[in-house]
């Protein structure tokens, strides 16, 4: 059709690590404006995938055409004739994450938000998609075949749409009679669990359970799980999710059943987020950051109903759910940035925070993720003693907005609170504008529940310690704690305690004792200096565990809590 947009990919020589692209469209105007996007929804920091792409040209039926660059990601092409364009460009795939591209001789997996260029004007044409690769390939995306090439109504659904290439198959699986695709990739040492495609299946139905629908990709879902020897992650899409695991995590105890979990959480992701949108994201603005405080619900909600889904599914236990939601709690409470930065800011801060952390983050930062998810325990705990439940807020935000389209901000979610329970929509926004004010102890409380602190077995210094290059080097010191009180910083090269040369970051906690102090040798931009250092007793991690002497009325609860639906 005149209006559509032909996307062609050649991966024909994997071996170079690019992708070819070639887009095909008909100009209706003698202004043409081209934008590469600068991210990619679910990641929520700009990372100018632009820097990958090259030799871009435009050529028209009477030859090349000059591009002119008003941005590292955006052209103007100010005179053209209307009728046929074909712009080529190369994007170097060389970069193994959900969010970007990759391709080597093995495979290729890619985001469409890293390769595909949004031409000014054609937004919501349809993209048509063809790909070029070796013959023992096969491609694999989520979008509806049309003859050769994959049909997307717009621009949006195909940037939505991940690409995997390579020589793997696909493994059916349903969900409520909902047909969905396993596709995996990379096999780890002992080989994929006997039990996954099952428990997959069970996790994706008891998703659909908690949302009270069937899954709204309906038979349209691929679920893509790439196993590397390190990496850990997903991303989301309608009709899709892309995740990232690694061999060393799948091989411990509780490897298998953070897999599970990171499953639910890109399944439900489907609901929550994608379809049911905080309103700044519709439509997704990919030229610039878009801030919204609604990530707190789109990640925190989803990151609570994670640990749920494997006991919904019948694949964990009690003890084991509340083992998971204490060590969430815990990374909650042994975050001093907790008492810096509200759970509202950390959501609007994402583009210059959360995906830019480092050592010291965690000082004056709160990750959305964990703070919402333990925000969420609180609401469903507070939701279950008035006969009601966070699932049930859920679902119903889901057929109001989700279902519909619709948006949705605080104000949709307080009136939906307000109707239950007006004090408890007014503690949402103390819990979301307040540093430091989710009352997790006294929620605990009401299921019988209680969360304490477990000492740590050496003395706290306060110093975060890596070894770099052979030397001991200070990597983070803890406010307020020894560390900060010897006024050592981050970069000082550990050298000796008490005149013991430090070869090793184990060798500095073992030279010192709790309320003894000791001289400290360290070196500052080369040159020697002593300190005094005193360390106490500290925190090791906190744990939630449950009240021996619970009384009826909390166990009563903690029952009513534990049916999650
Ligand atoms: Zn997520």
């Amino acid at each position: 059709m005149n209006g559509d947009v032909h996307v062609h990919l050649d991966l024909v020589r994997p071996e170079e690590q690019r992708i070819r692209v070639t887009m095909e469209w008909t100009a209706v105007t003698s202004r043409q404006i081209l934008k590469f996007p600068q991210w990619t929804p679910g990641s929520y920091t700009i990372r100018d995938p632009v820097q990958h792409l090259h030799s871009l040209q435009l050529s028209a039926a009477s030859g090349l055409v000059p591009l002119r660059r008003l941005a590292p990601h955006h052209w103007l092409v100010d005179h053209v004739n209307p009728g046929p364009l074909c712009l080529t460009y190369v994007v170097e795939a060389r970069d193994l994450t959900v969010r970007t591209a990759f391709v080597d001789p093995e495979f290729a997996s890619f985001s469409l938000a890293a390769v595909v260029m949004e031409l000014d004007g054609c937004r919501w044409s349809p993209h048509l998609l063809a790909v070029s690769c070796s013959e023992n390939w096969q491609v694999h995306c989520p979008l509806t075949r049309d003859g050769d090439e994959w049909r997307a109504v717009d621009f949006d659904e195909l940037l939505d749409s991940p690409v995997q290439v390579g020589p793997f198959c696909c493994q059916p699986f349903q969900v409520l009679d909902h047909r969905h695709n396993l596709l995996l990739m990379g096999d780890p040492p002992g080989g994929w669990p006997s039990t996954l495609k099952a428990d997959v299946e069970r996790v994706c139905e008891a998703t659909s359970r908690l949302m009270g629908t069937p899954p709204p990709a309906g038979d349209r879902y691929q679920l893509v799980i790439q196993m590397l020897d390190s990496g850990y992650g997903g991303l989301e899409h309608d009709h899709s999710a892309v995740l990232q695991f690694n061999w060393s995590a799948l091989a411990k105890p509780d490897g298998y059943r953070q897999l599970l979990q990171l499953v639910g959480h890109e399944y439900l992701h489907q609901w929550n987020v994608r379809r049911l949108r905080p309103q700044e994201f519709r439509p997704y603005d990919y030229g610039q950051p878009v801030v919204s405080e609604g990530l707190w619900f789109a990640e925190g909600i989803t990151s609570y109903f994670d640990l749920v889904l494997p006991l919904l599914a019948g694949c964990s236990n009690r003890s084991t759910l509340l083992r998971d939601l204490g060590d969430e709690i815990s990374r909650v409470l042994m975050a001093p940035g907790r008492r810096v930065q509200s759970l509202a800011a950390s959501a609007e801060e994402a583009w210059v925070k959360l995906y830019k952390s480092t050592a010291v983050s965690v000082d004056s930062q709160i990750s959305y993720y964990r703070l919402g998810a333990a925000t969420a325990f609180c609401l469903d705990v507070r939701l279950r003693q008035l006969g009601n439940s966070l699932a049930h807020q859920l679902r119903a935000l889901w057929a109001t907005h989700g279902q519909v389209g619709r948006g949705f901000g605080r104000a949709d979610l307080k009136m939906l609170l307000k109707a239950i329970d007006p004090v408890l929509a007014d503690d949402l926004d103390r819990w979301l504008d307040i540093p430091d004010a989710l009352p997790l102890q006294e929620t605990a409380a009401l299921i019988g529940a209680k969360v304490e602190p477990v000492p740590l077995s050496g003395p706290d210094h306060g110093l975060t310690l890596a070894e770099v290059n052979g030397c001991v080097v200070v990597k983070r010191v803890a406010v307020n704690g020894p560390g900060l009180a010897a006024a050592l910083i981050p970069g000082d090269e550990v050298i000796a305690v008490d005149g013991r040369r430090v070869r090793a970051s184990a060798d500095f906690a073992s030279l010192l004792r709790v309320d003894v102090p000791s001289l400290i040798t360290y070196a500052r931009r080369s040159c020697l200096g002593t300190t005094q250092l005193c360390p106490v007793d500290g925190v090791e991690r906190w744990c939630l565990s449950w009240e021996p002497a619970a009384s009826s009325e909390q166990l009563f609860l903690r029952d009513r809590w534990f049916r999650f639906l």
